[in-house]
């Protein structure tokens, strides 16, 4: 049988390279946590959802925090929120929208029946939180606010803070799609990531992106207050934010099957997340990969779509070289070499991504980058 993956010099760890936003590359030890076998009502599985939630919160680095674990991807954790939080009477959510995940909480809420109003700007432009404060001065109505922090359909990052501070002037709720930023992006008083400064209510993150485990579950990192001001609301009786912070609280488990392996590889992946040196190391390494990524293509002829200023660490993306370029050719030769890029989300540009994220480092980036060199010789593709 033909092997999957060429094992060949460009991809010097030999295995797959994910550049993707999630699943994306983990280390041998991560993947190692998950060799073993726990029983839900162990005290060791007690410990293990205890650790995770105490994690979480410190690097959350709030006051007064809490931590709601949930089975599924990221965007169970924000149905869940939008389901929860937003009372059933007389409530209205305002959608900031300038991607993708955007377009997904409109969509559950939606699937939900949750009454909302949008604000959405271009796709390669961040959302103005003064424009946020006026819709918010003008319509009495709207009792939330939501918002993604990096949006990953283009990579950019949204004022998250300026945002989080103009709903707090006009005394809304905010909820927070941080999935694909969060371990990634300063936390704390004056950070990107500020709980005082929204107040956020809820945050939404997810095993799979910047604390590099793997795929199953995301959290939640709510207010005390606001998770106990969810009693009631839930839209879903398995996506119910309270009653499944309930059962952490009370009985220090998930309410239903807990993703154990994923867990044991997540709590793996906090502790290499510490022992690297936290976020501000965790960031400094993401930049430089961003940074080699953007100057590297541009020597290959690729430009990255949105400007420097609005640029996140998280993901980069890059238009087409030319009208005729074979993006499908283009990953399948990637491929081959063991790299994994990911196609553009955008809906009226020919574009394709490159994850910033995930266990790699220069020498996958420059791994990577020798292999578009190797795939794009001699053709005019990009040039
Ligand atoms: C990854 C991601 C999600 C969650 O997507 P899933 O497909 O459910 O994992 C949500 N929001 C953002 C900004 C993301 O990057």
């Amino acid at each position: 049988m033909k092997p999957m993956i060429e094992f060949t010099p460009e991809n010097r760890y030999g295995h797959r390279v994910l550049l993707t936003p999630g699943p994306l590359t983990t280390t041998a030890s991560v993947r190692a946590a998950m060799r073993d076998d726990i029983g839900t009502w162990d005290d060791d599985a007690i410990e293990l959802v205890r650790e995770i939630r105490a994690a979480l919160v410190e690097l959350a680095n709030g006051d007064d925090l809490t931590c709601t674990l949930m089975q599924g991807s990221g965007s169970m954790g924000v149905e869940c929120v939008l389901g929860s939080a937003i009372p059933r009477n007389a409530a209205k959510v305002l959608i900031l929208n300038n991607g993708a995940y955007g377009v997904r909480m409109i969509r559950s809420c939606r699937a939900l029946g949750i009454p909302f109003v949008e604000m959405r700007d271009s796709e390669e432009e961040t959302h103005d939180p003064a424009r946020v404060e006026k819709i918010l001065m003008e319509d009495a109505s709207i009792t939330h606010v939501a918002a993604v922090h990096c949006e990953t359909t283009t990579g950019l990052v949204n004022p998250l803070r300026e945002i989080g501070l103009a709903v707090a002037r006009q005394k809304r709720r905010f909820t927070v799609d941080a999935i694909s930023s969060f371990g990634a992006y300063a936390t704390g008083v004056g950070a990107d990531i500020d709980f005082s400064a929204g107040p956020i209510d809820h945050l939404v993150g997810s095993s799979n992106k910047c604390v590099e485990g793997v795929p199953g579950f995301s959290f939640i990192i709510s207010r005390r207050a606001a998770v106990e001001e969810c009693a009631g609301n839930a839209r879903s009786y398995a996506l119910d934010l309270h009653d499944q912070w309930h059962g952490f609280e009370t009985r220090g488990k998930f309410r239903f099957t807990p993703p154990t392996h994923v867990l044991m590889a997540f709590r793996q992946a906090l502790r290499e997340l510490r022992a690297e040196g936290g976020v501000p190391a965790r960031e400094r390494r993401y930049k430089d990969n961003r940074d080699t990524l953007i100057a590297g293509m541009k020597k290959l002829g690729f430009e990255p779509l949105i400007p420097a200023s609005i640029q996140s660490h998280i993901i980069t993306t890059f238009l087409f070289p030319t009208p005729h370029f074979n993006f499908d050719r283009f990953y399948r030769q990637l491929r081959e070499l063991g790299y994994i890029i990911y196609p553009g989300k955008l809906t009226h540009r020919d574009t394709f991504r490159i994850g910033n994220i995930g266990s790699i480092g220069r020498c996958e980036i420059e791994g990577l980058l020798g292999a578009i060199a190797k795939v794009t010789a001699g053709s005019s593709a990009a040039r």
